[in-house]
């Protein structure tokens, strides 16, 4: 069975002060815990300061976005090659930048291709839009998610997904741990199967997102299929995180 993960995702929140206030005080609480990855996911900006905060720790760090390119003339954009050997991990294709920045499978595939080439790890975001669920394509939406953002690749040793049903985004909305362990036990398991043999795919750690907190995070980690969490607005309180990270921890460690 894959490592249990836990991964923060701030989204757009946090100064730079903040940043590394939060970091120090997750260092804090989380430097005992064992047997399991924790991966926090800051703004760009914050990157390097929390990364002399996590120096001391077995905390990661990681990105929430990228271009696909090395470098040239994107404004405001950031290249992999900026963020190797800053952060091993890279969040691509979360919904926000599908809804909000049209972003599209065959351009997520290119970021997935070259977060690989220059030694991040992605964590690949999938997950239906609350009409798809209700018109019962929801499935079929995540197998092409994950075909298309994964194409023509190979090598895919490190690779993270998340599923993330859109619907429960920041919601208060949390899937179901039946409706979690249908699509991430059940269709991502065996698009990742049918890709790359039996043997890969269940060494990809599968995380659920969306509305993941303290009091719930319990009922998804008993899930045999579910191996973590992608949290986002309980990642910016202290306090739940660390629950989040501890209940993961126990009940995978348990299993
Ligand atoms: C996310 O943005 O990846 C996420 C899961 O958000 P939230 O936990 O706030 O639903």
């Amino acid at each position: 069975m894959p490592v249990p993960m836990v991964a923060g995702n701030w989204k757009m929140n946090t100064s730079v002060a903040e940043a590394i206030e939060l970091s120090q005080v997750l260092v804090d609480s989380l430097g005992l815990v064992q047997g399991i990855d924790v991966v926090l996911c800051p703004p760009f900006i914050s990157l390097e300061a929390v990364s002399r905060v996590l120096q001391s720790s077995s905390i990661e760090l990681g990105a929430q976005n990228m271009h696909y390119q090395e470098k040239g003339a994107f404004t405001g954009e950031i290249s992999p090659m900026m963020l190797s050997g800053l952060c091993r991990y890279v969040i691509l294709g979360h919904s926000e930048r599908r809804q909000h920045f049209a972003e599209t499978d065959q351009l997520i595939n290119l970021k997935v291709k070259a977060a690989f080439e220059s030694s991040l790890l992605p964590i690949l975001c999938v997950g239906e839009v609350y009409q798809q669920r209700q018109n019962g394509t929801a499935a079929q939406v995540v197998e092409n998610q994950i075909k298309s953002g994964l194409d023509s690749l190979h090598n895919v040793s490190g690779l993270v997904v998340a599923y993330e049903p859109v619907w429960a985004i920041g919601t208060g909305e949390a899937a179901t741990p039946e409706i979690a362990t249908e699509m991430m036990g059940g269709v991502i398991l065996r698009a990742l199967t049918e890709l790359f043999g039996t043997q890969t795919a269940g060494e990809v750690p599968l995380l659920y997102g969306g509305s993941v907190n303290a009091e719930n995070v319990e009922a998804y980690m008993q899930a045999g299929s579910i191996h973590g969490a992608l949290v986002g607005g309980a990642s910016l309180r202290a306090d739940q995180f660390t629950e989040i990270v501890r209940v993961t921890s126990r009940v995978k460690g348990d299993s």
